[in-house]
């Protein structure tokens, strides 16, 4: 069983740049894109297969038809997308609904738990993790005051940090930070403040009343499960398990020997090159180890984010 690579699709945003050319030399639609849609499945950005006996295949089709490549993952659509995210500029303060919520709210989705991995940011940057509200009633009338300052949690975050956003936890990435998300796949978020921007001359829409029904009173700072080790050809750093997926990072700088376990994997290269299983690999390429592959075989200097679903 070959490994699944696969072609990214991209979207363009107001907040967006051009760093995804410039760094990972992507071709971009333009110089407001947003985000490369690295490993998907979604409706709204579905990835191809590039190469190999699938080459051109949607993966939401390859996820229909070859349940074993998934290791038969009982859920009926792909569970996980990874994004790469260049916010040249702040992107809205945003929520996150939850799965019940969404089930009944979306039309059936899937809610949204996210985490993010800061692949690089300009010195000072700031992220919106958490709110300052102590009760709901709090947060409600914070948001319909308009006292974003006062309300939205601000922390300085460098380059290799790791944050895990789960549903109902109000956030916002700020300009100069280039993220890569794993999350679940959904694409549903519940704008509360948008810095009155226009975008084609009109503001984006707003969701007031469904972020108060789901932002979480007051803010709890997520528990994380990481741990570090140094392993033959690689540091390993497990980033977190949660009801979802499973993150981590593995530096490897030589020969690299791993049998990845569990349904399959997402790879997303970020940063140097190298071989797998006697294949080039480099930075900017993402694929899937699909289930029993086997032992996989790195060689190189290479730093990559693995995902697994839960
Ligand atoms: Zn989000």
């Amino acid at each position: 069983m070959g490994l699944l690579f696969i072609e990214p699709v991209f979207k363009e945003a107001i907040w967006g740049g051009t760093k995804l050319r410039d760094v990972f030399g992507y071709t971009i639609p333009s110089d407001t894109t947003g985000e490369c849609w690295a490993i998907s499945a979604h409706k709204n950005g579905d990835c191809r297969i590039k190469g190999g006996e699938y080459d051109g295949e949607y993966l939401s089709s390859l996820w229909e038809k070859y349940p074993q490549l998934f290791g038969n993952y009982s859920k009926d659509q792909f569970p996980l997308l990874v994004k790469i995210i260049d916010a040249k500029n702040d992107l809205s303060i945003q929520v996150h609904p939850d799965d019940a919520y969404a089930a009944v709210h979306e039309n059936g989705s899937l809610g949204k738990t996210e985490c993010w991995y800061i692949l690089d940011c300009e010195p000072g940057t700031e992220i919106v993790i958490g709110h300052h509200a102590k009760n709901h009633s709090e947060m409600e009338s914070m948001i319909r005051n308009h006292q974003w300052e006062a309300f939205i949690r601000k922390i300085p975050v460098k380059k290799g940090d790791f944050f895990q956003i789960n549903p109902g936890c109000v956030h916002a990435i700020k300009g100069g930070t280039l993220i890569l998300e794993t999350q679940q796949s959904s694409d549903i978020t519940y704008r509360v403040y948008d810095y009155d921007r226009l975008s084609d001359g009109k503001p984006r829409q707003l969701h007031v009343e469904q972020s108060i029904a789901t932002i979480q009173a007051p803010f709890e700072q997520p528990v994380y499960d990481s741990s570090e080790e140094q392993l033959n050809g690689a540091f390993h750093s497990h980033l977190i398990t949660c009801p979802y997926y499973s993150v981590d990072r593995y530096q490897i700088d030589g020969v690299f020997e791993k049998e990845f376990l569990g349904y399959f994997t997402n790879v997303s290269i970020i940063d140097g090159e190298g071989t797998v299983n006697g294949e080039k690999i480099k930075k900017g390429m993402h694929f899937i180890i699909p289930a029993g592959s086997g032992l996989c075989r790195f060689e190189g200097k290479l730093e990559m984010i693995c995902s697994n679903p839960e």
